[in-house]
């Protein structure tokens, strides 16, 4: 490892507490022999509770149910729900026998289920029967004939999951054990889609040793303790929730406290309330949300101490305002992605508030940083601008069965590009001032203009389209596609290109401002000039403000 020099925007993160080295299931025994008596898991709409020592005895019962399943080492199980407590017990069952959990975005829609579960190779799915306005039953039905690898489709809620928790009499407790046994900390465990730059999703694939420590490492920094309660609104098919939130509560023997399936502004304060919670996690929109709602005033958040803003820029008020009105007087940010387990840098409790609310934080346990300039590859001087890199026991194994995508990604001396364009101040602490990665981040679910693109090619009437993001006070982005229509054909509106979208692709991919044109801006070199389409789009909606 070299040495990073002071003046170059390379550095290391501490070292002093070790790394773990042990299996998800090993680590969760551990704590589950701990603190057997501690709360785990609380399920607060569906009034379900369940201590250390009840969670590790259902994740067996589910894990003996997968062998019986004939779920091996290394098959893929998938998971497509919104948060409940069958999630959080497959997660860890999942591990403890070996096999990969594919997390699968609860919003995606037919076109993205069918190439996620037909691109990880998935064995068996669990999944929602409905969310919302989700009919996931049916939407399975409309893949069924495209995905012949899926045997085994376990539906929530139904008498499916006490069927699959009733094959666990045929697998023993020592067949389980001889299993664990069996598994390294290098193993992949997970597998999380990432929205593609080059149209289709990417499979993250993650080890044991990435998130295990990642998540102990991010909750270590905000002082989580054992019996301290965390109030989870974030996702669990995404790191945030599975990684920073149950890791991070289970190595350190805290509780998991899911509020409600989907994010709910009032039933996140409502938890906190009732479950007398120390931590809460959110990406910006959902604690702008959580200040912004009525009953705010209503609700005793005395309780709160500290929690982690991450997913997408914290702007510097919102920080003030959630450790003011929300007592988090401990709250700390997080930056980094799904590729890294995700967390690279984070900001330390006792910081100052310029720390605090001006940075993303500094380097994380065990990982080292550096910012590079993009063209020509140079480590750049502290306080200039570059490509945020990052290398160490966080860097994902690679793309799902996608050598050609984990090269460009991962260079060969294991430093992951992340397509974020950042700053390493003298003091080593680090801020993110924009992207290089084409990418749009809506409420905290990121938007490859590319994907949306491609799904929009297969309209019969679009004969070019373009996608870019435009500023948004309650999202923080939005998407817009410009579209050429072919010769002949009716203009399509926003109203249209929903109707042609929906159902097939994320209700968040789908463009919310339509912009008919001739032709687009271009460079003399044949390019689009997306900075341009923002700029005129923003000035066509009077979106300046
Ligand atoms: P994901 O892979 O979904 O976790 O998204 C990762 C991307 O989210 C990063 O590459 C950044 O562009 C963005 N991001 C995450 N955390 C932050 C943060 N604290 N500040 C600014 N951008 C962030």
């Amino acid at each position: 490892m070299t040495t990073p020099t002071a003046a170059e925007s390379h550095a290391a993160g501490p070292t002093d507490t070790p790394l773990l080295d042990e299996t998800i299931g090993g680590n969760f025994e551990r704590t589950a022999s701990t603190y057997p008596d501690a709360e785990a898991l609380v399920d607060v709409s569906g009034d379900r509770r369940w201590t250390y020592a009840e969670l590790n005895a259902e994740i067996d019962c589910v894990a003996r149910a997968l062998m019986a399943s004939n779920i091996a080492r290394g098959d893929r199980v998938g998971i497509w729900a919104p948060n409940c407590p069958e999630w959080t017990i497959l997660q860890y069952a999942t591990a403890k026998i070996g096999a990969i959990l594919v997390a699968i975005n609860p919003a995606y829609r037919t076109h993205e289920l069918g190439y996620v579960l037909r691109q990880s190779g998935t064995r068996m799915l669990v999944s929602a029967t409905s969310f919302k306005t989700s009919d996931y039953r049916s939407m399975i039905g409309e893949v069924r004939s495209e995905i012949p690898d899926v045997t085994d489709i376990v539906f929530l809620g139904t008498a499916d999951w006490e069927q699959l928790r009733a094959r666990s009499r045929r697998v023993s407790m020592a067949a389980l054990r001889s299993r664990m046994g069996e598994l390294q900390p290098g193993d992949p465990v997970n597998i999380q889609y990432t929205s593609g730059t080059t149209g289709s999703p990417k499979g993250a694939t993650l080890s044991h040793r990435n998130i295990l420590n990642n998540g102990f490492f991010v909750t270590e920094l905000i002082k989580l303790g054992p019996g301290e309660r965390l109030c989870i609104p974030v996702p669990f098919y995404h790191c945030f929730g599975m990684v920073m939130a149950n890791l991070g509560c289970t190595t350190h023997g805290a509780t998991m406290v899911i509020p409600a399936a989907g994010f709910d502004p009032a039933a996140a304060l409502a938890a906190v309330e009732k479950e007398r919670c120390t931590a809460l996690y959110g990406v910006p929109t959902m604690f702008i949300a959580m200040l912004g709602h009525p009953d705010l005033g209503e609700h005793d958040l005395s309780s709160l101490r500290t929690g982690i803003m991450a997913g997408a820029t914290c702007p510097m008020e919102l920080m003030k305002r959630c450790v003011s009105e929300l007592n988090m007087s401990e709250l700390a940010i997080a930056y980094g992605m799904t590729e890294t387990s995700p967390v690279s840098c984070q900001t330390l409790i006792d910081d100052d508030l310029d720390r605090r609310t001006a940075t993303v934080g500094r380097a994380h346990p065990h990982v080292e940083i550096r910012i590079v300039d993009p063209e020509t590859g140079r480590i750049t001087k502290r306080g200039e601008p570059g490509e945020f890199c990052t290398r160490g026991y966080s860097v994902m194994l690679g793309y799902w069965d996608d050598d050609d995508r984990t090269r460009e990604a991962v260079d060969s001396d294991g430093w992951m590009r992340t397509g974020d364009l950042a700053v390493m101040r003298d003091d080593g602490y680090c801020m993110i001032i924009g992207r290089i990665k084409d990418m749009v981040i809506r409420g905290g679910e990121n938007v490859y203009p590319r994907e949306v693109e491609e799904f929009l090619h297969t309209h019969p009437d679009i004969d070019d389209v373009q996608v870019i993001g435009v500023p948004d006070t309650k999202y923080g982005e939005e998407i817009c596609a410009w579209i050429r229509m072919r010769a002949g054909c009716t203009p399509l509106d926003a109203d249209g290109v929903r109707a042609f979208a929906s159902g097939r692709l994320a209700h968040y991919k789908i463009p919310r401002y339509v912009h008919i044109v001739d032709e687009f801006p271009m460079t003399v070199t044949g390019k689009v000039r997306k900075v341009d389409m923002r700029t005129e789009t923003v000035r066509l909606l009077g979106l300046e403000t």
